[in-house]
């Protein structure tokens, strides 16, 4: 039980990836955090995230909010240090997509993913900072994209967001390594979940056509790194941005 009396943080954790990440932590003994959007019906979801981590082994409880209100962020880390007595590990997951060609999209599109996806990991890791360096340990991972890599057409405002979480990833690392504190991006390609399957089919297919292992990656195979990064045996690795694509980016 590697990660017993830990304390994780998921972000966006009542679903897709993040939930993933959330129930493994869980089945390696952690205490976990389930951060998401305050939204009607999302109580009753992240309560069955909840259970479901519980019956995996681990401790469980849901705070909810949005990452983009840093009153938010600073309420979920002291609700972590409040209930579980610590601050371990930290995933910032949470993120969404406004696809549009940059001609066609909206001011409100561009700001509303940058400030969720980028504005959201700074809020939690400010928040969380002092925490963490006064524990003299710590480690964060961001959840960045090959788009914010590669770049992707229709999607100026998540590729800039994700792009930017890489730049935040390599400065948090370099700013806080003094203190023990490791900092970390994944990057995920294309994976199965309700974000992906909102493409339309003849899109998925010519996807999977451009990667070489020719499909989608399952929620699991995030999941096993963000656990690897978060351990002892990544307790050399920081600053980096590791893909996850079926060798679509090399
Ligand atoms: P998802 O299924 O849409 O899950 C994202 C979660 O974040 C949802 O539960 C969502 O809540 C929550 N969320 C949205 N805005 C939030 C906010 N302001 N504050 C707190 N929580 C918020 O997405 P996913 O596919 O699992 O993706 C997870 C992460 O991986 C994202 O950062 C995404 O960009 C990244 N990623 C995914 C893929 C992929 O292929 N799926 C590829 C590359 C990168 P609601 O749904 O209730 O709004």
């Amino acid at each position: 039980m590697e990660y017993e009396n830990k304390t994780v943080i998921v972000t966006g954790s009542a679903r897709g990836i993040g939930r993933e990440i959330a129930i493994k932590f869980g089945g390696l003994g952690a205490n976990v955090v389930v951060f998401d959007i305050d939204i009607e019906g999302q109580a009753e979801t992240a309560q069955t995230v909840c259970d479901e981590i519980k019956a995996a082994g681990g401790g469980a409880k849901y705070y909810l909010g949005d990452v983009s209100k840093p009153d938010d962020t600073d309420g979920l880390i002291k609700f972590a240090k409040d209930e579980f007595g610590s601050v371990d590990v930290i995933v910032n997951n949470a993120g969404i997509t406004r696809d549009n060609l940059i001609m066609r999209m909206s001011e409100a599109d561009w700001d509303a993913v940058l400030t969720v996806n980028l504005k959201g990991a700074f809020n939690v890791i400010k928040s969380a900072a002092r925490t963490l360096m006064k524990q003299r340990a710590g480690v964060i991972i961001n959840m960045a994209s090959v788009s914010g890599v590669m770049g992707n057409a229709g999607q100026a405002n998540y590729a800039a967001s994700k792009a930017g979480l890489i730049g935040l990833t390599k400065s948090v690392a370099k700013e806080l390594a003094s203190r023990n504190i490791r900092c970390n991006a994944i990057a995920p390609g294309f994976i199965q979940t309700p974000m992906t399957d909102k493409l339309p089919e003849n899109i998925q297919q010519s996807y999977k056509d451009a990667i070489p292992l020719k499909r989608f990656g399952q929620v699991e195979d995030i999941a096993n790194l963000a656990v690897f990064l978060a351990g002892d045996g990544a307790k050399y690795i920081t600053g980096q941005v590791i893909n996850v694509d079926g060798g679509l980016v090399m």
